[in-house]
């Protein structure tokens, strides 16, 4: 495994002047981007660190950026404090914790679950979907019952103090199809990419979605393509925030092609926070984030609104990231 690795602040790539109509000296002042050799491991917000440093472990003892990603996010999934992944997560507003998650390698082999309830670990359903059916995505009871199929250890949710917010929520607010609001409690998905010391890609995202949504929502977490995707040529992408917003510009796909036409995954991921913002009127709340990483290690991400911040792992790394954004709240 490389040892070394390095990383410069306030660097763009090459890329920059040739192929994009973006500002680019705007870009250098506020930006953020990476470039490390060697295994590195990104993640969304906060819990992003802990995850990371699971995903490292099983990197730095040789193993793949699958394996790295799934064992990271079974970190945050696993943590009953979080209130917006796994079974600690707030329900829809029937009261059901419904668990939305997929994961992706560096072959293109892609595996999801979406409306599953009561599974302790929805990534490593993901996964199963992935390696032992025909299929992408399983959801809602069918789910349900390959992942008990399976053996896959299940939970009993909402937790009691959840169930309880949920009520006083639920009295306080009546109109069916009210517009949630964006803040710390009613979401933040975990997204993580990975790379490997073979400098193979994989990524997962795994979340309970929008705290209070429709009953039989699912947002762009659990489809490849909205939430994560993985082109082991080019780079990945994962995203954060209004999931109907991302999915509408299949965003974690447009920023790996927007890579591969000779975007770094900083301008890649301003990009396609400039689509959504072009396509919605009203930006009110509409909050989206992009992180993502090529495949030479350069990393970036973007959001609209200020806030975003996202973990990095590499050898001599372990931190948060502030995100560039668009404008302020
Ligand atoms: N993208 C998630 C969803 O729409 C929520 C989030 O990441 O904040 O369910």
């Amino acid at each position: 495994m490389k040892r070394r690795s390095f990383v410069k602040l306030g660097l763009a790539t090459g890329a920059l002047s040739m192929v994009n109509p973006l500002k680019g000296t705007e870009l250098l002042e506020h930006s953020f981007e990476s470039k490390a050799s060697g295994p590195i491991v990104l993640s969304t917000w906060i819990h992003g660190l802990e995850a990371n440093r699971a995903a490292w472990d099983v990197l730095i003892h040789g193993g793949k950026a699958l394996d790295a990603v799934e064992q990271g996010v079974k970190v945050t999934e696993a943590d009953i404090t979080n209130r917006s992944v796994g079974i600690g997560g707030r329900p829809d507003r029937d009261g059901h914790v419904t668990l939305d998650a997929c994961i992706m390698d560096h072959e293109g082999k892609c595996g999801a679950v979406g409306f599953l309830e009561g599974i302790k670990h929805p990534i490593s359903v993901a996964r199963a979907v992935m390696e032992k059916t025909q299929h992408v995505m399983l959801v809602g009871d069918g789910a349900k019952k390959f992942a008990l199929d399976y053996g896959f250890e299940t939970s009993k949710t909402p937790l009691p103090e959840v169930k309880k917010d949920w009520k006083t929520w639920r009295r306080e607010n009546k109109e069916v199809f009210k517009k949630p609001e964006i803040n710390h409690e009613n979401h933040d998905t975990i997204g993580l990419i990975a790379m490997d010391q073979f400098g193979d890609l994989s990524g997962a995202c795994t979340t309970s979605g929008w705290a209070y949504k429709m009953h039989g929502r699912i947002g762009d977490s659990p489809i490849i393509g909205a939430g994560l995707f993985v082109d082991n040529e080019i780079g990945a992408c994962t995203a954060s925030g209004l999931g109907e917003a991302i999915i509408r510009i299949a965003g974690s796909h447009t920023v790996v092609e927007l890579m591969r036409h000779g975007f770094s995954p900083l301008e890649a991921c301003k990009e396609a926070v400039n689509r959504i913002i072009k396509k919605n009127k009203d930006l009110t709340n509409l909050q989206c984030c992009f992180l993502a990483m090529d495949k030479k290690g350069n990393i970036g991400a973007y959001s609209v609104y200020a806030g975003f911040n996202y973990a990095l792992k590499t050898t001599d790394d372990d931190r948060m990231v502030d995100a560039p954004f668009d404008r302020n709240w």
